[in-house]
């Protein structure tokens, strides 16, 4: 004879293996009161018992609301058990998911490729291996121009760009050339702060146009957001009709920290830069500040977004610090408690913002 003890949540029953038909017998009382416990008349090979009539009692109740429980044997014993566990774990199961606080994370890269860079090879291949080891998605914001520049000689910008879609990344229209055509400055484009003027319409209506179609055919992809070059505002009223008429949907705008609907366009926070020009001296005190920032966000809301800049991102750029940079970071993200992160890219959240829309 075995006995096992069995914890249920308000009684301790003894398992008790009968090997003999009279061993039976000492528990006749139990047939009594509980003969639809018996399969065909008989106690089976293993019952729940209780050997002490006072918990017997007990039990008898227990075994009234849990009758089909008891019918079946150890088999039924073990369903039992089973199912109380498997009730249980789905019940901490969805607390645990009631209580994580999601968390959409995008990082995006500008200026894929940089034309004045001495960094070579021209890649950001290491960057987004890197982040798709934490299972992150990034979103490349391409100078349409740049293809038909030396960036793109044998094709191989449109390569990458082709590998990076596959692999589920995102591609955004980073302006058209990355250049003021009124000054030749590269850190504006359409609004000139040189002269104080904005370009003209047709001129930027048509080369928009135009970037547009060549970035497409390349990716083989519609291509739904657009950035602005530097200190272009990209809620300039000018910009923001030629990018509406031209089906974009998303609009990066360093002026808000949350996702924003407005006249059927959608504007998306473009984050904070945090490696651009990072020597070494800088590395600590800006992943301190990345991590304040996300758990700033964290407290406020549920979208943290950080942009990284190309050739910066370049795995020969100061021996690859902004990878790894970059990985402890996600990997700080990733760690952080009582939220679940979703790396996402803006198109991706396209479903999680809808029902915000007006
Ligand atoms: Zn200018
Ligand atoms: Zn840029």
């Amino acid at each position: 004879m075995t006995a096992t003890i069995v914890d249920v949540p308000f009684i301790k029953f003894s398992r008790i293996q009968l090997r003999k038909p009279w061993h039976h017998l000492p528990y006749q009382w139990f047939n009594t009161f509980a003969p639809f416990c018996c399969r065909n008349g008989i106690i089976g090979q293993n019952q729940l018992i209780v050997p002490v009539f006072p918990v017997g009692f007990y039990s008898f109740f227990f075994y009234l609301s849990h009758r089909n429980l008891l019918i079946g044997e150890e088999k039924a014993m073990n369903r039992l058990f089973m199912r109380v566990i498997g009730v249980s774990l789905l019940v901490c199961g969805v607390l645990r998911a009631q209580e994580l606080k999601p968390i959409y994370v995008t990082i995006r890269i500008d200026d894929i490729f940089l034309r004045e860079s001495p960094i070579i090879p021209q890649e950001v291949d290491g960057f987004v291996e890197m982040c798709e080891s934490h299972s992150a998605k990034v979103m490349l914001a391409v100078i349409p121009h740049r293809l038909v520049e030396d960036q793109n000689k044998n094709g191989e910008m449109v390569k990458a760009l082709k590998r990076f879609v596959k692999r589920g990344h995102m591609i955004a229209m980073h302006s058209y050339k990355h250049q003021c055509s009124q000054c030749g400055n590269t850190a504006h484009e359409y609004n000139c702060s040189t002269d104080s003027i904005t370009l003209p319409f047709e001129l930027e209506a048509r080369e928009l146009a135009e970037g547009k179609q060549w970035l497409e055919a390349a990716i083989g992809k519609v291509v739904a957001s657009y950035v602005c070059a530097g200190t272009d505002d990209p809620l300039h009223p000018q910009t923001l009709g030629i990018v509406k008429n031209l089906g974009f949907r998303w609009i990066a705008d360093n002026k808000i920290h949350l996702p924003d609907f407005r006249d059927t366009l959608s504007f998306a926070p473009s984050g904070a830069d945090y490696t651009w020009n990072i020597q070494d001296s800088a590395y600590t005190p800006m992943l301190e500040k990345a991590k304040a920032d996300f758990v700033n966000a964290v407290a406020k809301g549920n979208y943290f977004s950080f942009v990284a800049n190309d050739h910066f991102t370049r795995k020969n750029y100061n021996n690859g610090i902004v990878l790894k940079w970059t990985a402890e970071f996600l990997a700080f993200i990733d760690s952080f408690p009582h939220v679940a992160v979703h790396y996402v890219t803006i198109d991706d959240l396209k479903e999680e913002w809808s029902p915000q829309r007006p």
